[in-house]
């Protein structure tokens, strides 16, 4: 087989072929569509209890399954098992919350002189839905499950990385009884099966997560079908902390470190108020040299490998040698690592302080004042989250109000809550994903009047 026919999924901490999987190409993407499209009918026709039911199950399926999702997890993408499981709980929580959905996907009525006027809510169709290696179960199930719940059909690319615990979803899916062909799995490569999913003129909708400069081709090709994107993508995320926080809990170094700093949300530019920065400095180098990092699967482990040489190579690029720096420790040998790093020489308008690495490398930067913070942590075109540490109230709620992203946390490194909106600001992203209006981003909104003059007299 020719390397465009299939994928071969590595375990990134020992560089082990885990399973070599077919790859889609555009014509398995015209049938998985053809399927999706049949299912969907009849799924958009089920009474919303129906619907609900389903997906209850299909949530017991998936939590009976738990471990053997997240030991998948740790296997083709090196996450901690204790992350890996709490990942696939989400999906499992997830479901159950876009249960209860699909029972209250409610329309309006608006009061209109001669007649009656309502709203519906319809399902768009057939959704797709294109993942990232570094979240393969949460984002998967962000951007599918809601979907299904308002009425649609899903054809879910994952990652060539990691496509493995994807493919476990759909047959849970099936095992539930759901209907064949309602939610797809199609593992292939983002230029093929995924630029095929974005331009299948029967797909209504596409959920983009990824990259920001892979969105933004994304956006522009749906745009010649008009057809409607959610897009999350990259970010530079600030933790800004002021002089009078609570210092040890706000430089917290899982803040970036999680998932080995592969996470869209990473906190990666430390904005320290100038009066703190040696403390702070200090604070860091201690936190980092206790930072186990290892074999993903040993629960006393903090922090595993990067997901390929790819990312590894891309991550190094940032550090020169001999770069002033505060390091951690990581293991030598096979696998794909990387030591907790944080750059202490670098300028505000430098690579490492602008561009997102997504790798487990942060730079630390003074700011003066309350303004030079806000103006700082905005000087960016990314906006997706962000902390700030402050004991003043009024402070917290100025720069909450002040940084433009999607998510931020006061006095807090918060993760992403399914039952709260999750998206970015400018080149981040755009619409929003979770949260109570999760399903509208998958329905047309119709108006309807129903005229109730009777006949002339
Ligand atoms: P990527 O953009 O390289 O790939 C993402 C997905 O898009 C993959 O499935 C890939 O196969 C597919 N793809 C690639 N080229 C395509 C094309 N031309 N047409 C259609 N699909 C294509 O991103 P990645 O390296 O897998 O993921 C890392 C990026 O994802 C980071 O920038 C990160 O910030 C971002 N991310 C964002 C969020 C968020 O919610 N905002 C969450 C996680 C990750």
């Amino acid at each position: 087989m020719s390397a465009e026919h299939e994928l071969e999924v590595l375990n990134p901490a020992t560089e082990e072929v885990v399973a070599t999987v077919p790859a889609a190409d555009a014509a398995d993407v015209d049938r998985a569509v053809a399927r999706a499209a049949v299912a969907q009918r009849s799924w958009a026709a089920a009474a919303p209890a129906d619907r609900a039911r389903l997906l209850r199950r299909f949530a017991d399926v998936v939590d009976t399954h738990i471990e053997e999702l997240a030991q998948l997890e740790v296997r083709e993408a090196g996450h901690l098992l204790g992350n890996a499981r709490w990942e696939a709980g989400n999906a499992r929580d997830l479901l159950l919350y876009a249960a209860g959905g699909a029972e209250r996907l409610l329309g309006k009525q608006i009061p209109v002189p001669g007649g009656w006027n309502v709203t519906f809510q319809e399902p768009l169709g057939v959704v797709g839905v294109i993942a990232p290696w570094n979240f393969p179960m949460p984002i998967a199930a962000w951007g599918s499950f809601p979907a299904l719940a308002a009425g649609n059909a899903v054809v879910l690319k994952p990652a060539e990385t990691t496509p493995l615990t994807a493919l476990r979803l759909a047959e849970f899916a099936l095992d539930a009884g759901l209907p064949e062909g309602l939610f797809q799995v199609l593992p292939g490569y983002g230029h093929i099966a995924g630029r095929a999913l974005v331009d299948h003129p029967d797909v209504a909708k596409i959920v983009f997560t990824g990259s920001t400069r892979t969105g933004r081709e994304v956006m522009e090709r749906c745009a010649r079908l008009v057809k409607p994107v959610t897009l999350e993508l990259g970010g530079k995320s600030p933790n800004i902390v002021f002089a009078d926080a609570d210092l040890k809990r706000a430089i917290d170094p899982f803040s970036f470190l999680d998932n080995s700093g592969q996470d869209c949300c990473a906190r990666t530019r430390i904005l320290v108020q100038e009066s703190v920065y040696d403390e702070v400095r200090d604070l860091l180098a201690d936190a980092l040299s206790t930072v186990v990092v290892g074999d993903p699967a040993d629960e006393k482990t903090q922090m595993g490998p990067l997901i390929s040489r790819q990312q590894l190579d891309r991550v190094r690029s940032f550090v020169p040698d001999g770069a002033p720096a505060l390091r951690g420790s990581a293991p030598d040998g096979p696998g794909f690592w990387f030591a907790p790093t944080v750059l202490t020489g670098e300028r505000h308008d430098s690579a490492a302080a602008c561009e997102e690495i997504f790798g487990p490398v942060a730079v630390l930067l003074p700011f003066t004042d309350e303004q030079d913070a806000i103006r700082l942590a905005n000087d960016t075109p990314y906006g997706l989250a962000g902390s700030l540490w402050t004991r003043d109230l009024g402070r917290a709620l100025r720069v909450s109000q002040a940084v433009r992203a999607g998510n931020l946390s006061v006095n807090s490194h918060s993760a992403v809550r399914y039952w709260t909106p999750f998206g970015g600001f400018k080149q981040s992203g755009v619409g929003r994903e979770l949260g109570p209006d999760a399903l509208a981003a998958f329905t047309e909104t119709k108006n309807v009047f129903i005229s109730t003059e009777g006949p002339a007299q």
